[in-house]
């Protein structure tokens, strides 16, 4: 059986990337979450009222040996099932000025972001590439390629995150692998909550935030076999701020 892993899917984007993947391809769904099980329980809810299927999988995607602690138990029992589709979503932030940002700022922002996609793609791909088969996402963001003043830790792991993914997909192109990044803008959630939206939406030609729903299904293209020939992209979803 074919599934997909979302990391962060408890909430937001995550939340709704796992609902719609169930949703429109039929995987089953491993939902990750770090700290928040009564969330990660919602989505899994959401996903079976939608008439899908999945779990829920704990792990710190910045720990390393968590990551591979928590994927080797699962694998041990489900070895008829295969993480075809790999979401790197989960993210943070803490935003401030360089001058004055504490070193705990940078290296959580990094480490979530970067050695959590080191550390889930390094260890879901060797399945990938031995089945020849696989799509690996990465969530990205508008301050990965823009930069963002304020967000310096966010703009390079985000920035990281792109050059990986390029790097990645010449890597494993040969074996039908995928590697894509989204790059969104303003997306209503939890992330974005204590912004002030009436004023930053003017910066936006479309006037409005995006939904986490709109990138879910820009993800869930990514993901299809329609998607195919796409590699090595990093696909913009902002209303137009920038591209
Ligand atoms: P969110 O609502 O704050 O949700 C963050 C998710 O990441 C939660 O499910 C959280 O799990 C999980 N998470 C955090 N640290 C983790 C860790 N160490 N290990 C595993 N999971 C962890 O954020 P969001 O807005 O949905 O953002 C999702 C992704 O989109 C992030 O990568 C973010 O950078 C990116 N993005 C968001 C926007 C936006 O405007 N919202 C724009 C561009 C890019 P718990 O519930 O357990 O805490």
């Amino acid at each position: 059986m074919n599934c997909a892993l979302v990391t962060g899917a408890s909430r937001g984007l995550g939340r709704a990337i796992a609902v719609q993947l169930a949703i429109d391809h039929g995987l089953y769904m491993l939902v990750n979450y770090a700290s928040n099980l009564q969330a990660a329980e919602e989505t899994l809810a959401a996903i079976a009222s939608n008439g899908g299927q999945g779990e829920i999988i704990h792990f710190n995607v910045q720990v390393k040996t968590e990551v591979d602690a928590a994927l080797n138990d699962w694998k041990e029992k489900n070895n008829d099932k295969f993480i075809s589709v790999l979401v790197n979503n989960a993210g943070i932030t803490r935003d401030g000025l360089l001058m004055w940002m504490p070193e705990n700022d940078w290296d959580d922002v990094m480490n979530i972001s970067v050695k959590g996609f080191y550390n889930v793609t390094q260890h879901v791909i060797q399945q990938m590439l031995r089945k020849r088969s696989g799509r690996v996402v990465n969530i990205a963001s508008l301050s990965g390629l823009k930069g963002v003043a304020g967000q310096t830790n966010y703009s390079a792991a985000k920035g990281a995150m792109i050059a990986a993914t390029k790097a990645l997909a010449q890597e494993v192109a040969k074996r039908k692998i995928t590697v894509n990044a989204v790059a969104p803008g303003f997306i209503a959630s939890d992330m974005t909550k204590d912004l002030n939206e009436d004023e930053l939406k003017q910066m936006v030609p479309m006037n409005r935030f995006g939904s986490a729903e709109e990138v879910a299904h820009l993800v869930s293209f990514l993901v299809s076999d329609k998607a195919g020939y796409i590699t090595g992209e990093v696909i913009n979803i902002n209303g137009g701020i920038y591209s």
